[in-house]
């Protein structure tokens, strides 16, 4: 928007001597060539306004405070010594002729704007409305571009002003976070006051490369022995937890929350379009289990519009990030994705985006891998933290072949697949495990646990595949029959209830009892309290075997033995 007069606004008359001064300041800025035109408006009180084109330079006595505020801040982000940097720059502070550079909204309608002017913002910027709402830039064009609105859009209307701030956008972060509930820009939602930041992260940030990434080596304990043993997670690994609704995926990513107690895992639970009230909840149940000290949960609720649905996981994965980059090791849950991936669909769908697969605009794909791939294992020379990611899927009467579970599956390094007939037939997780995977698999183990899972894949592999005779049990030879009982025996001990994690030596001590046959003859149905009872036993009469593997990590032939007798004399005592 070029034009060849400038305007300026105030409520007095300028004198002749400041009018020249404006006169000068024009012609340097934009040639000769521009005229300046006085027109008397309330618009400016305490000052001047001037607008060249799409250029606003606002010396109101409100512009200027902005000004300095604006300032101020960014000491303040800075860090430390931010006493002595504020008396310097208020002494040496003078209101600047800056341009602001402005546009003007075209239309508006569910949380996005189309705007005209605004001729060098970029994409992914951070744009102020008159009203006080905050939006992003998200679609350019030759001679408009596309905002999407995180605040209320009602005060918003077409001519409105919009102004660039130059900023991408950027969540603060910290660890006064931890034990927090924010929204998807990292504002307070819990009512309990204010949050100091300690850094301000960039909520798209690029993935760190391979020089930068070392392997993942180092377990993440869920706390849930069919994960720990059949499809291990390590740090800085991403797991998709994949599933119908109401088959237990948030319930995996809660005990493994849970589980991290006293391990120094900081946690972020992000929630994307789940109820207020289930998410108030989650939160309830982690301050019950005390896992909110260690825990952030960022929530964009089904309620609120689909723009801050979008961002609310970068805003989650940049909190995340300002852990991992200070050499802790973080935990991720997206809850999840699917309806991520929806409200991107409407956005882009608002945005005029061609629709492609489903309707979901050709960058679907995008939007996820470039999420999880910011998961990581550090380097030691950026400090060795990680950030293990669990993203949520939700698929549609079991079909892991539609695109946006197809897109997440590839991204990911594994797969926990829920299954709803195994969570109603009572087996809970209800983790198929035919379909399930973890590519990082024995690495992410410690070599206990490692020794421990010995043939349990191979056995319960076997089990499936006789299961069928199942139904002829009274027909079976009496080898055939007992090994159908020991599958059966291994599947129920899978079973866990909520809320009840194993620690890693529980792990190792009911793997190596159940794959010596200690609980051969108990019936299936009484396999948990069995189990339970045991490690109850072993805690009392056998301490030293659980210290022993906590302390060294390894299962040695002798302590096998060991855990094998004890398990058996207990089996002995309760036959
Ligand atoms: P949605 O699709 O609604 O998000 P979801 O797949 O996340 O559901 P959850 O909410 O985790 O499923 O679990 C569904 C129900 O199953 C909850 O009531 C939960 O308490 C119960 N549940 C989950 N896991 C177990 C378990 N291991 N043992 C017993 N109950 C469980
Ligand atoms: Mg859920």
């Amino acid at each position: 928007m070029k034009t060849d007069t400038a305007r300026l606004y105030s409520a007095k008359r300028p004198s002749d001597a400041q009018m020249a001064r404006f006169k000068r300041f024009v012609a340097q800025k934009y040639g000769e060539g521009m005229t300046l035109e006085w027109i008397e408006s309330d618009d400016a009180p305490g000052g001047f306004r001037l607008e060249a084109g799409s250029d606003v330079y606002d010396w109101s006595a409100e512009g200027r405070v902005a000004q300095l505020r604006r300032k101020l801040e960014r000491i303040a982000l800075g860090g430390e010594k931010v006493i002595p940097l504020i008396k310097e720059t208020l002494d040496a502070w003078q209101p600047e002729a800056l341009a602001e550079e402005t546009g003007r909204v075209i239309s508006v309608g569910d949380g996005i704007v189309a705007a005209e002017g605004l001729d060098n913002a970029e994409y992914g910027e951070i744009v102020l409305f008159d009203c006080g709402a905050k939006g992003m830039i998200q679609d350019l064009r030759r001679d408009m571009c596309g905002i999407i609105v995180f605040g209320d859009c009602r005060e918003i209307s077409s001519g409105s002003v919009i102004r660039r701030t130059r900023r991408t956008a950027g969540v603060p972060a910290g660890n006064g976070f931890l034990g927090r509930i924010v929204d998807a820009l990292g504002e307070p939602v819990d009512g309990l006051g204010e949050i100091v930041p300690e850094a301000y992260r960039p909520i798209e940030c690029p993935a760190p490369g391979i020089i930068d990434r070392k392997p993942v080596d180092k377990p993440l304990e869920t706390g849930l022995l069919v994960i720990d043993a059949l499809f291990p997670i390590g740090r800085g690994q991403r797991e998709l937890i994949i599933g119908d609704r109401q088959t237990g995926k948030t319930a995996i990513a809660l005990d493994t929350i849970i589980n991290q107690k006293g391990k120094g895992v900081v946690c972020v639970y992000v929630a994307i379009g789940q109820k207020a009230s289930s998410v108030a909840q989650l939160a309830e149940t982690l301050r019950k289990k005390g896992a909110m000290d260690y825990t952030v949960i960022v929530t964009a609720g089904a309620g609120e519009s689909a723009p801050r649905q979008y961002v609310a996981p970068y805003s989650g994965c940049a909190i995340a990030e300002y852990f991992m980059y200070t050499g802790r090791d973080v935990l991720i849950v997206y809850d999840d994705l699917s309806k991520h991936a929806v409200a991107y669909r409407q956005l882009s769908l608002l945005l005029e985006r061609a629709p492609g697969r489903e309707a979901y605009p050709g960058d679907v794909f995008y939007l996820h891998s470039r999420l999880l791939e910011r998961a990581a294992h550090l380097s030691d020379a950026l400090g060795g933290g990680s950030m293990t990611a669990l993203p949520v899927v939700e698929t549609q009467a079991g079909d892991v072949a539609a695109y946006i579970p197809t897109n997440v599956i590839s991204i990911t390094d594994g797969q926990i697949f829920l299954e709803s007939e195994l969570f109603f037939e009572g087996q809970r997780p209800a983790v198929n495990i035919g379909l399930s995977v973890s590519r990082v698999g024995g690495n992410a183990q410690t070599r206990a646990v490692k020794k421990a899972v010995g043939s349990l894949r191979l056995d319960l592999a076997q089990f499936r595949e006789m299961e069928v005779f199942m139904q002829f049990s009274s027909d079976l030879d009496e080898t055939t029959r007992r090994r159908l009982m020991y599958g059966q025996g291994l599947m129920r001990l899978l079973r866990q209830p909520q809320y009840k994690p194993y620690s890693q030596s529980d792990e190792v001590i009911l793997l190596v009892s159940a794959l010596g046959r200690a609980f051969e003859g108990v019936p299936a149905a009484a396999i948990y309290d069995r189990a339970a009872g045991l490690l109850e036993f072993m805690r009392g009469e056998h301490p030293e075997i659980a210290s022993e593997i906590d302390r060294t990590g390894e299962l040695t032939p002798g302590l096998s033995r060991k855990i094998l007798a004890a398990a058996k004399e207990y089996g002995a005592s309760k036959a």
